[in-house]
């Protein structure tokens, strides 16, 4: 759990309930041996000012370009964004090929709760609780839509990261967290036939 600040106890709550053990993730060296990383919700610019600061943003960004799996929620998948529309520039993880748009569904008034379908996870469709949530504009090719709201995708994925505008760990609906979860044990598994190190908890 990247636990600079934002949702993180929810995250851990829904980690566990899916066999998951997590550590709360503060500095680079906080990354040695984890198998997977969540970036919760909370605010994207924080989030870039405090990590910045630390260096955690390139470390982070380093080790999913190395293949470690990632979920990001909200300000979470603005993180991973590799651009934002509409907005200055500020410090991001970057590296999927998503360009977002904070507050897309306007700011906190504009906060609310719909059922979103996600084919890729069945039915029923999930409860999305969306709080000054951002959009996915625009897409490459790597990228799979995993859901749409009003038109526009709210979450994605693609070999390594896994997105969703809305926060899936405030509802009971572990199903998101289990796609994560079954990700990482699949990658944790393969690295370690592979001899390394990397994964060992
Ligand atoms: N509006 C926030 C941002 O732009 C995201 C909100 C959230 O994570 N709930 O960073």
């Amino acid at each position: 759990m990247l636990a600079v600040q934002g949702a993180v106890s929810e995250h851990e709550a829904a980690l566990a309930d899916v066999g998951a053990r997590t550590r709360r993730v503060r500095a680079p060296g906080d990354l040695d041996g984890l198998d997977g990383l969540v970036i919760p919700g909370g605010e994207s610019t924080t989030f870039g000012l405090v990590a910045g600061e630390s260096g955690l943003l390139p470390a982070v960004r380093g080790r999913i370009d190395a293949g470690m799996p990632v979920l990001g929620t909200c300000a979470g998948m603005i993180m991973l964004a590799d651009g934002i529309a509409g907005g200055g520039p500020q410090p991001l993880v970057g590296g999927m090929d998503i360009v977002v748009r904070r507050n897309a569904f306007g700011r906190q008034v504009h906060s609310f709760e719909a059922d979103v379908e996600v084919p890729a996870l069945g039915a029923p469709p999930m409860r999305g609780i969306f709080i000054r949530a951002p959009w996915i504009e625009a897409a490459g090719p790597s990228i799979e839509v995993l859901a749409e709201h009003g038109g526009h995708p709210v979450a994605a994925r693609d070999a390594t990261r896994i997105v969703a505008a809305f926060h899936p760990e405030l509802t009971g609906d572990r199903r998101l967290h289990r796609m994560f979860v079954e990700r990482v044990r699949a990658s944790a598994g393969a690295q370690h036939k592979e001899g390394s190190v990397v994964g060992a908890q």
